[in-house]
């Protein structure tokens, strides 16, 4: 028996290290790299990928062993997997958008959502933070997650929380025997029981984290833009049940009044933040709140506004005053020192453009590795997963893209991503 016991324990050995000589590396070498965290690019440097992790980062060009995988990018800048922490994976702006709501199916959503989500992968973005939809969005994040579809790692919200009337009510707009009274269920909520039910659902849905409309907002069917939506112990209601399940909150807001009452209340983020005053800005610093800009989706809203029909009558007036200030806010936002991360509610526009915010985040003020942190290291922050993504570090995921060029010279580079890996497996390689 004895015997025995030892033979099998050594064909396991044995095993083990046969496997051991079988495992496939990926040696990739970089002509630069830009780890997310140095304030400064490496010249020729190697990464090793083993399974789904950076097991070594090293500077040369190191020669990979016999059974080792050689990703040749030498010629390239190489960079993190980007991070968009704002974006809308089911659905995409048309003249069409308003009467989509009645003529598509979820399993329509569906497929467009895993189309949209595909691009955003082959763009760069390795992962994304999907701030409302229908709640598609949380079964496509388990179809990618799952190996179903191609896209990036999805944090999703689900459906966003509103007040009745307010920017993400779903039926607004609707004629009276359409609308209904919509509740916590649906994902709008009166009063801070409403409140911790609305979040709660959103749990039991499967919600990675919870997403609010703190103010009016732009292409809802209403008047106002940007008015307070929540009252304090609505919002107390939503956030302290949020933080009891482990949930961040992030916050939609354009008036100032809004942004103040969520940021007292303790959301984690605030997004777009057009009218933001100097006190909203002392009190982001005051409470570690972060700003994800959109500067993006306020340059398109306010184009396409200028095309008659594309959005309706009550969305106009909106689309032209709220696009334009995002710019300077965003200015004197990260002049003042508030905690960015790269945000750009793509959906709002066509996906796959996400990367066109970087120049305009360079224009507002910011140096090209700034831009570049906001949507690495700084997006790994926001979404509290720094220990597994946001830079190329030893044991870090491995989300890798590369583009030719360098970035830090003309960041436009990064809308022409050539190389995307996700998790240690290439999905893009031009
Ligand atoms: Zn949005």
């Amino acid at each position: 028996m004895m015997v025995k016991c030892t033979k099998f324990t050594l064909f396991l050995i044995a095993l083990f290290f046969v496997n051991l000589s079988f495992a496939q590396r990926t040696i990739i070498h970089c002509g630069k790299l830009i780890d997310g965290k140095r304030s400064k690019a490496q010249d020729k440097m190697t990464i090793v990928v083993d399974g789904d992790k950076i097991v070594e980062v090293r500077s040369g060009f190191m020669k990979p062993g016999e059974s080792d995988q050689l990703l040749d990018l030498s010629g390239k800048t190489v960079l993190p997997g980007l991070m968009d922490m704002h974006v809308h994976v089911e659905s995409q702006t048309s003249p069409n958008s308003y009467i989509q709501r009645f003529t598509l199916n979820d399993a329509d959503v569906a497929y467009r959502a895993a189309k949209y989500a595909n691009i955003t992968l082959m763009s760069g973005f390795t992962t994304v933070r999907d701030l409302g939809g229908s709640g598609v969005n949380i079964s496509l994040r388990d179809a990618i997650n799952n190996g179903y579809a191609v896209g990036p790692r999805i944090y999703t919200s689900g459906k966003s929380i509103a007040t009745t009337g307010g920017h993400a009510d779903p039926t607004n707009g609707y004629r009276k025997e359409l609308s209904g009274d919509p509740g916590p269920k649906e994902g709008v909520a009166n009063g801070p029981f409403d409140a911790r039910k609305a979040v709660r659902q959103r749990y039991k849905n499967g919600s990675d984290l919870i997403k609010i409309t703190a103010t009016a907002g732009v292409l809802s069917m209403a008047k106002n833009g940007s008015a307070p939506q929540f009252m304090e112990d609505e919002l107390r209601g939503i956030i302290e049940t949020a933080n009891d399940m482990g949930m961040t909150v992030a916050a939609h807001a354009h008036g100032a009044e809004g942004m103040k009452r969520a940021i007292r209340a303790g959301v984690t983020s605030i997004e777009h933040g057009t009218f933001m005053d100097e006190e909203t800005i002392a009190l982001m610093k005051q409470h570690g709140t972060w700003y994800v800009p959109t500067l993006l989706a306020g340059k398109t809203v306010a184009d396409s506004a200028k095309v008659p029909g594309y959005y309706p009558e009550i969305v106009v007036p909106k689309a032209l005053a709220i696009g334009p200030q995002l710019q300077d806010t965003f200015s004197r936002a990260y002049k003042k020192g508030v905690k960015i991360a790269f945000g750009t509610d793509a959906g709002v526009f066509v996906h796959g453009y996400n990367a066109r915010e970087f120049n305009l985040m360079v224009e507002g003020g910011m140096s090209e590795m700034e831009a570049i942190q906001a949507a690495t290291v700084n997006a790994a922050m926001l979404l509290g997963i720094e220990d597994e993504l946001g830079s190329v570090e030893k044991g870090k995921k491995a989300d890798i893209i590369a583009v030719e060029g360098d970035p830090l010279k003309d960041i436009s580079v990064l809308q022409q991503v050539e190389f995307v890996m996700k998790g240690g497996e290439v999905f893009k390689n031009i």
